[in-house]
């Protein structure tokens, strides 16, 4: 592989080396940059609580506004992040950034219940990882309660008897954990049942041809059911039609988040979504008495 070739080398590419590697390199290169260019944002989806309607939260999702080829998913850079190290320092940045955008939401008046960070495999096994959360949360002065780690079945299993432990030490601290695309893994509910977890996230795979579907649709009930017995907040993923959000209430699940109500939103996007849709209670808080 050419990064493999070093760095200030030539590197030669055979006419069919292929457009794909060609590209990974490319942005291999630009990552290193990116945060420090700040071209690193994050986006943000509600999550929307289903019996009630009110707002429980929101996700923050990354997003690379790179400078010539636009705006970049994360499918596209966090796996190459996550291969070669660069996921860690993204990773602080991103539980930095989303405790400081809860900050100015609260300060904004804005009520905003929680944020949501996803994690990846290397943050969540880092030795520091609860400490570090701590800081960061006592250096904007947020209740733990108001953060959700999401992390996935896989990273549980890579090491159940670590896992363990962190997330009891988080759990401890007061911060909400959740296990994101619940189905995709290899783990079972019952394995789950060892770990402190909060929500458990039904992947939009089998969100996807709920109602219709009627494997996707046993499939997601009885997730739902043995969820609610662990006493996990359910939450479903991707939900973009009407009879898939009435099918998930009906099945007992507690919120959902996809298209249905909002794709993932800019900041400002966001505060006029909640302007729109009369979830900004307050209104700017005016702290000093008049
Ligand atoms: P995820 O955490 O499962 O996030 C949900 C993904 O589903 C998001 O894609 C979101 O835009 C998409 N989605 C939400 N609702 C709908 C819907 O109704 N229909 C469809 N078709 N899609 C919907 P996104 O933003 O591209 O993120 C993809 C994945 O990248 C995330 O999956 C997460 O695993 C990872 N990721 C995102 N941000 C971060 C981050 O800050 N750190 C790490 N480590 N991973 C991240
Ligand atoms: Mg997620
Ligand atoms: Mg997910
Ligand atoms: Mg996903």
């Amino acid at each position: 592989r050419a990064k493999e070739l070093g760095k200030n080398n030539y590197q030669f590419f055979s006419p069919d080396m292929n457009a794909r590697a060609f590209e990974h390199l490319v942005l291999e290169n630009s990552l290193r940059y990116a945060l420090e260019r700040r071209e690193l944002i994050l986006h943000f989806q509600p999550q929307i609580d289903i019996v009630s309607g009110e707002l429980e939260g929101v996700e923050a999702l990354i997003r690379w506004e790179h400078p010539e080829l636009g705006l970049i998913p994360p499918s596209s850079f966090i796996p190459l992040a996550e291969e070669n190290g660069l996921i860690v320092p993204i990773g602080d940045w991103v539980l930095q950034e989303a405790c400081r955008m809860l900050k100015l939401w609260q300060v904004a008046g804005y009520a905003i219940p929680r944020l949501a960070i996803n994690l990846s495999a290397r943050q969540f096994l880092r030795e520091q990882l609860p400490q570090q959360v701590a800081a960061t949360l006592a250096s904007y002065d947020i209740p733990p309660q108001r953060l959700e780690l999401e992390i996935t079945e896989s990273m549980i299993m890579q090491n159940p008897q670590r896992a363990v432990s962190v997330l009891g030490e988080l759990r401890a601290m007061g911060v909400k954990l959740a296990i994101d695309d619940f189905g995709t893994g290899y783990s079972s509910l019952s394995n789950l049942k060892h770990f402190p977890l909060d929500t458990l996230k039904i992947d939009r795979s089998f969100i996807v041809g709920v109602p219709e579907d009627e494997d996707s649709a046993a499939i997601a009930e009885a997730i739902v059911a043995m969820a609610k017995k662990l006493r996990l907040k359910v939450v479903a993923e991707g939900v973009e039609t009407i009879q898939q959000m009435l099918f998930m209430r009906r099945s007992g699940c507690h919120a959902v988040q996809g298209y249905l109500y909002a794709m993932p939103l800019d900041a400002d996007a966001l505060l006029r979504y909640l302007a729109r849709e009369g979830y900004a209670a307050a209104g700017p808080v005016d702290a000093s008495p008049a």
